[in-house]
């Protein structure tokens, strides 16, 4: 990364950008094209896009101008820049989700948190690469180009929001919507110094989300600051009916937590250190660093007035294998509708050959390995003869799991423990090994198989690598993550994009 960034509109959160979009200090054509020029010199080598929507950005940011400059009445977000993950459907722009098979693909509406976000008049700079499907913990599964972590573009930036996660941390989107199935949202933002907020179960809609494993995928929001975070998922969230899990109850006050929680408003909060999660006898496989960022944020939270104390949660032990028979099981179901006659890409089709010969042709040269693989191991476990051994086990640890929850929130508030083991870690280290790239989500999976909030928020540097620190609440109490998350956020300064963007630029003048 050699352009100096800290003087630049691309170095600020979102709420200073709309704080100057409003008071007349920029415009939303000089704020988009400042995106626009960051993305075409630096993403060459960080992969974060698939898709750029330059002209109809500077289109829909000259529209905002122009609707301010007639003194109409505009939402706080009017004007403002964001990127989406490419799983979501976007009216008219090239959606993929990572995979070949949708090359070429215009889709015909908006996913409901797209239009959400066009109806506040934000604009969209472009659809974020990802792994195919969302399958991955490092973004190298998509079918197209691997992301590089703009801390260090020789590491990953996380996965299956990788994309997401560049474009943010380098500067190259304000803010963006992720999605987490086993922790997509969070482990990406934690090794690239995010926040990444995986919301309630059903709190945000999932229609026009490009299905992975349906009761487990989520849309949230990845930002640089708490405040940012919540804003942004205050947009997106909330009932809708085109999704049948939607769930009809408000959105909690996420603003007004983030800001209370900022000023430090913690005294009296039970917090739970989960002993299974890196605690003692628990911590093969994760960071020495990590743990003791982690360690630290505790102690500090303690020092802030929380009573904190340890919290097993025994069941938490089996949430990889459970996660990893049940979101294949759905994956193999779900992805049975690309079969090359209505969306994308058809191989084969010269007038020779079966309806069943082109399916086969067209999903042997559409999916990608790791797709492929899941597919197999989910038609495998639903089968008849093995359903009740393998899926029906995985949803029995499902619910052991939501038991370890529900009894742990009978004492404490929040639990606490490491978003991933480790640090980014190098490019190409575990493409050859998928169960060390399973591992990467040893933290973020019970929360995911519960349905649960949990956030990530930045806690310091290992090794000079972001280390995430996750909260994790009851259903629908998406507020205590933030107001725990700004509370850290606050009292560590770290958080900043600002911050982030400096230290690539020192960098930058010191190499
Ligand atoms: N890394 C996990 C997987 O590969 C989680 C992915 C996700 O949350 N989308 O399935």
């Amino acid at each position: 990364m050699s352009t100096p960034v800290t003087d630049d509109l691309t170095s600020l959160d979102a709420a200073e950008l709309g704080r100057r979009l409003a008071a007349g200090g920029t415009s939303s054509v000089e704020l988009t094209q400042a995106y626009l020029d960051r993305i075409a010199a630096e993403d060459g080598v960080l992969g974060a896009y698939l898709h750029v929507a330059g002209e109809a950005a500077l289109a829909r940011a000259g529209e905002v101008d122009a609707a301010r400059a007639a003194g109409e009445e505009l939402g706080p977000l009017a004007g403002l820049p964001v990127a989406l993950k490419d799983v979501f459907v976007t009216e008219g722009v090239p959606t993929t989700s990572g995979s070949r098979i949708l090359e070429g693909w215009h889709p015909p509406y908006d996913a409901t948190v797209a239009a959400r976000l066009k109806a506040a008049g934000t604009v969209l700079l472009g659809k974020t690469n990802m792994d195919e499907f969302a399958m991955g913990s490092s973004t190298e599964n998509s079918a197209y180009r691997p992301t590089r972590n703009p801390w260090d573009p020789d590491r990953i930036p996380g996965g299956s929001s990788g994309g997401s996660s560049a474009a943010v941390a380098g500067g190259l989107a304000p803010w963006a919507l992720g999605t987490d199935t086993g922790g997509s949202i969070r482990q990406p933002a934690a090794v690239t110094g995010l926040v990444g907020h995986k919301p309630t179960y059903g709190s945000v809609s999932r229609y026009g989300l490009i299905a992975f494993s349906s009761s487990l995928d989520q849309a949230g929001p990845m930002a640089r600051t708490v405040l940012d975070a919540a804003v942004l998922h205050e947009v997106i969230g909330g009932h809708d009916r085109c999704d049948s899990t939607s769930i009809d109850a408000p959105v909690p006050l996420l603003v007004k937590a983030a800001q209370e929680g900022a000023r430090g408003e913690l005294a009296g909060l039970r917090v739970g250190v989960v002993r299974e999660l890196g605690g003692d006898g628990h911590s093969d496989g994760y960071d020495a660093g990590v743990l003791d960022r982690v360690r630290e944020t505790v102690e500090l939270l303690a020092g802030m007035g929380a009573d904190v104390r340890e919290v097993s949660c025994p069941a938490f032990d089996l949430a990889l294998p459970a996660y990893y028979l049940i979101a294949p099981s759905e994956a193999s179901s779900n992805l049975a509708r690309f079969e090359g006659m209505r969306f994308g890409l058809r191989v084969g089709d010269d007038g020779s050959r079966s309806l069943e010969e082109v399916m086969s042709l067209t999903r042997e040269q559409g999916f990608g390995p790791e797709v492929k693989r899941r597919i197999i191991l989910g038609t495998y476990a639903l089968s008849a003869g093995y359903y009740d051994a393998y899926y029906g086990q995985a949803q029995k640890v499902r619910t052991l799991i939501t038991r370890d929850f529900t009894t742990a929130f009978d004492d404490v508030d929040v639990l606490v423990s490491p978003t991933s083991p480790t640090v980014a870690w190098p490019i190409g280290a575990r493409v050859d090994d998928p169960l060390a790239m399973y591992a990467a989500d040893l933290c973020t999976l019970p929360a995911s198989l519960a349905g649960l909030p949990a956030i990530s928020v930045p806690c310091g540097l290992s090794e000079g690598l972001p280390v995430g620190f996750q909260v994790m609440a009851p259903a629908l109490a998406d507020d205590r993550c933030y107001r725990v998350a700004a509370a850290v956020e606050a009292a560590l300064d770290a958080a900043r994009g600002s911050r982030l963007l400096d230290e690539l630029a020192n960098r930058g003048a010191a190499a």
